[in-house]
């Protein structure tokens, strides 16, 4: 049994609940991504973390 849940924000594919199994990734903005561009995703970008705000263990470049 699957049910279609959606479509993948990113390349289109649609996303499939199998069994129970969610076939993709739903982010907290609820946008689906499949775990292909998904994975490409957070390659891209890597970490939001604000930088600023000084911290006591901040990085300082250069
Ligand atoms: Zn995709």
């Amino acid at each position: 049994m699957q049910e279609l849940i959606g479509t993948c924000k990113c390349c289109n594919k649609k996303i499939y609940c199998l069994d129970g199994f969610y076939n993709g990734v739903v982010t907290d903005e609820k946008e689906n991504y499949c775990f292909e561009c998904y994975e490409k995703r957070k390659a891209e970008a890597p970490c939001s973390a604000p930088t600023s705000a000084g911290g006591a263990a901040g990085e300082v470049g250069l």
